[in-house]
């Protein structure tokens, strides 16, 4: 058995011979790297950590096609994502590991020079990441300096190790750009936003990063979050329904992990679907398969296997969710789940793994889901003609004391206030007297001083949330989105 093993790495044929012998029987060329010119820009076209998991190199590009060499022809599928029109050659482990180590050097040159300067060595961390389509960035003490590593795909990989000083500027910049304290020796979390330049296939979406300090034996971890606010199919992003600050990030970490059961629930046309196909879209990828069960499509989604319900002929909501289950699907998303029965089935595929989104208008149906989305519509004040007012005596005592006319209006308003600040949607000082609120008035842009609807959500992931939609409601009127009248409907329904 060892002796085969050992003809199968190339040991008796020589690892050239076979991958030539491989490269023949494909009709591929073979190529020695050591023997061609390496295009700097041609390399970073696909990202060295990718490069390094998949042995697959970059080497040329011309007139949009680039020309790859790999070891294994089956890799090339891994750099589909890349969406790179490529021509691929074989080659040997000595060509890749050629090829790896001019990564180091360009890197190193890139980073050498900036390491005085802490932001811009942070910035080009950064857009190394983003370009390397990492999810997460992990920058740790080590033994010499600094390791940092992205999450891709899911992977932990080494991106790469920094001189010590030059990753303590980076984190100092990070913790600034987040506004964490520079020293502490406790848990800190904290956000910030970046555009990125353009780059192929990702336009310049923004990208919200969410920094957390991690206290270690050897020194402060530091772990960022990268969140494309990228805009799929459907024509929305989260941010666009509303959600924002801890809210988005909970849905985020929970779209990560990619398990479990999600149900967004609200009333009749309180965008429930267009939640769900948001989220589609952001799960939509060609290593995933996807389907949908729903009483009418709304939108297509490419490479989803979508079914309408048909009662008539028995394709009941449950019939053509149990047919699926039959099948091999990653992500299963229902329209409309309005029985205890759906809920069970959905419970029980989550547990061997499938990703179980749904849409319901019962929230008596919610319990036994890992991650809620509450949501509800309120109409968006026309911003042509709001008019700004502080709040009224009667109802700044709601406010301040938490308990007004109406005691049960279900929202906390010393967690609204400190919501706002921590969003930095109002300055640190200022008090529910000191913010500006805004009443409808009418012009001809409008219907009567409002136009269009602002989406609230509440996001619950095991128990835990932050605002709920009538705090929402009450956090979206401080920033002049609606009104609080608005608001307090949320609170009377
Ligand atoms: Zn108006």
């Amino acid at each position: 058995m060892e002796r085969e093993l050992d003809w199968l790495k190339g040991d008796m044929l020589g690892e050239d011979e076979m991958r030539r012998g491989a490269a023949r029987s494909l009709g591929v060329p073979f190529v020695i790297l050591s023997r061609e010119d390496i295009s700097p820009d041609a390399l970073t076209l696909i990202p060295e950590p990718l490069s390094r998991a998949h042995t697959i190199v970059a080497y040329r590009a011309e007139d949009g096609t680039v020309e790859v060499a790999l070891l294994d022809i089956a890799d090339l599928e891994k750099i589909d994502f890349l969406k790179l029109k490529t021509k691929p050659r074989l080659t040997n482990r000595e060509s890749v590991k050629l090829a790896l180590l001019q990564y180091q050097k360009i890197l190193k040159e890139k980073f050498a020079a900036l390491s005085q300067r802490g932001v811009e060595a942070a910035d080009s961390l950064l857009s190394h990441a983003l370009q390397s389509n990492a999810t997460h960035v992990h920058l740790e003490p080590a033994a010499a300096g600094m390791l940092v590593r992205y999450r891709i795909r899911g992977a932990l990989v080494e991106a790469m190790r920094l001189p010590q000083e030059v990753g303590e500027k980076i984190n100092a910049h990070f913790k600034s750009l987040a506004k964490l304290f520079p020293v502490s020796t406790a848990f800190q979390e904290g956000r910030f936003k970046v555009s990125p330049p353009a780059q192929a296939g990702h336009n310049d979406e923004p990208v919200s990063v969410q920094v957390r300090t991690v206290p270690g034996v050897r020194g402060e971890k530091l772990h960022l979050r990268l969140a494309r606010e990228k805009q799929g199919q459907t024509g929305y992003t989260l941010e666009s329904l509303g959600l924002h600050g801890g809210q988005l990030e909970r849905l985020h970490e929970f779209l990560d992990k990619r398990e479990g059961l999600l149900l967004a629930c609200g009333p009749r046309g309180s965008g429930k679907t267009t939640t769900l196909y948001t989220l589609l879209d952001l799960l939509n990828s060609p290593h995933l398969s996807i389907a949908t069960i729903e009483n009418s499509i709304e939108f297509h989604l490419p490479l989803a296997a979508q079914t309408r319900v048909r009662p008539e002929i028995g394709l009941t909501i449950d019939a053509g969710l149990r047919a699926l289950l039959r099948t091999d699907h990653d992500v299963v998303m229902v329209g409309d789940v309005n029985s205890r029965d759906t809920v069970a089935l959905m419970q029980a595929a989550a547990k061997r793994g499938v990703f179980m989104l749904g849409a319901t208008e019962d929230s008596s149906l919610v319990e036994g889901a890992d991650c809620v989305i509450n949501g509800r519509l309120v109409k968006k004040l026309c911003q042509h003609c709001k008019a700004a007012y502080t709040l009224l005596r009667d109802e700044l005592e709601m406010f301040e004391t938490g308990a007004g006319p109406d005691a049960s209006v279900g929202a906390n308003f010393g967690k609204v206030l400190a919501a706002l600040k921590e969003e930095d949607a109002v300055s640190q000082e200022k008090q529910w007297k000191d913010l500006q609120f805004y009443k409808p008035a009418g012009c001809e842009k409008c219907d009567n001083g409002y136009k269009g609807y602002v989406g609230l959500q509440e996001v619950i992931v095991a128990g835990e949330s932050g605002l709920n939609v009538i705090e929402e409601g009450l956090f979206k009127a401080a920033q002049g989105l609606t009104s609080v009248e608005e608001a307090a409907k949320v609170a009377q329904e």
